[in-house]
């Protein structure tokens, strides 16, 4: 028999990962490519066009081709795909891979089936295409093949996906626009707004991960942010503190809390008692905002935990998805 390779890949706003079946994650990368806007070449895929922004000439632009979540630029997402496939697999390969690609729920057929496509085109013998919540569940080490309903709430780069899953399937979600880049996003407003200070997303990040927080922390933490001020147009430095980041902070992580209560409301009430009993997994870089955690298990008196690998959980789902797939069927 010919050794076949299973892969799982995450396919993120923010980074794409590849899990391959007995190694684990292999390939870890940001979700930008380069592109020379003239001859509309790409230039560079991942790390490497990560490393480009605002280093080059202004011809070389970086887009993120799955920014919010949407398959925005079909072309780019195949080449992008079929880069880190190869790069993933290396060059040996005896047969052609099963492939299984996680989308965010919220994608449309169009989407779905352009992924589909690309991955076929990639190289793919077998192509799954398999939902985020259902991934992040099986990467969380849930049993999703009983009857039991599972609240998932996987937050990325660009969307928030929140599901009550059972049997193997979502039985209610959402997909939110709100998410890690919008944390970003809302600590550059409020420090235009509050210090007058023009600060970029990168920085903004920095302050997210350092010292952001949900939920007021048990201790003040502070920071120092070097900006430019909008009133002399010089650069300054101010020190910001946690206390301010929760204000940044309120009206996003109120959305996703408010997307929670949403699918708890929509949720059949025996799966909902399901989870009240087992409470809410979160996964998802964008899970590790300090006390997201503690707001929702505040604001919906449900416990709320954090998976133990937040950031990989959904790339491991979505490789063991297809031994789950091929289970099912040799039982059958
Ligand atoms: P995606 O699935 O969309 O590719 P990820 O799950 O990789 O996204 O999460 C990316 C988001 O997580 C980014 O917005 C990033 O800033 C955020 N993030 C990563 N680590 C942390 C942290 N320690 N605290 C807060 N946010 C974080
Ligand atoms: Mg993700």
């Amino acid at each position: 028999m010919l050794l076949s390779t299973d892969i799982g890949i995450d396919l993120g706003t923010a980074s794409i990962l590849v899990y391959i079946k007995g190694k684990g994650v292999v390939l870890k990368e940001p979700s930008v490519v380069a592109f020379d806007r003239d001859t509309n070449q790409i230039k560079a895929i991942g790390e490497e066009a990560r490393l480009m922004i605002g280093r080059t000439p202004g011809n070389i632009v970086a887009v993120r081709p799955l920014r919010q979540g949407v398959i925005s630029d079909y072309t780019v997402t195949e080449k992008m795909l079929k880069y880190f496939i190869r790069k993933a697999l290396g060059k040996k390969t005896l047969r052609k891979p099963r492939i299984s690609v996680c989308i965010p729920s919220g994608a449309t057929e169009v989407e779905k089936k352009a992924v589909e496509d690309a991955t076929y085109q990639a190289g793919a013998r077998e192509v799954s295409i398999i939902e985020e919540p259902v991934a992040a569940a099986i990467g969380s080490g849930i049993d999703i093949s009983k009857a039991c309903g599972n609240m998932i709430v996987d937050i990325g780069g660009g969307t928030a996906d929140i599901a009550v899953i059972s049997l193997g399937g979502t039985v209610v979600s959402t997909s939110v626009k709100v998410a890690g880049d919008d944390f970003d996003e809302a600590i550059v407003r409020f420090m235009r707004k509050k210090h007058n200070l023009l600060i970029g997303e990168r920085t903004a990040e920095e302050i997210k991960i350092q010292i952001g927080c949900a939920y007021k922390r048990p201790e003040l933490v502070a920071m120092d942010v070097r900006g430019r001020n909008l009133v002399t147009g010089l650069p300054k430095t101010i020190t910001i503190t946690s206390d301010e980041t929760l204000e940044a902070l309120r009206e996003p992580a109120m959305q996703i809390v408010d997307a929670v209560h949403n699918v708890l409301e929509r949720t059949p009430p025996e799966l909902a008692a399901d989870v009240y009993d087992r409470g809410i997994v979160m996964t998802g870089g964008g899970s590790l905002l300090s006390g997201l955690d503690a707001l929702i298990e505040e604001k919906t008196g449900i416990n709320t935990v954090i998976a133990e690998e937040p950031l990989t959980a959904v790339a491991i789902g979505t490789g063991k998805f297809i031994e789950f797939m091929h289970g099912q069927r040799d039982v059958e």
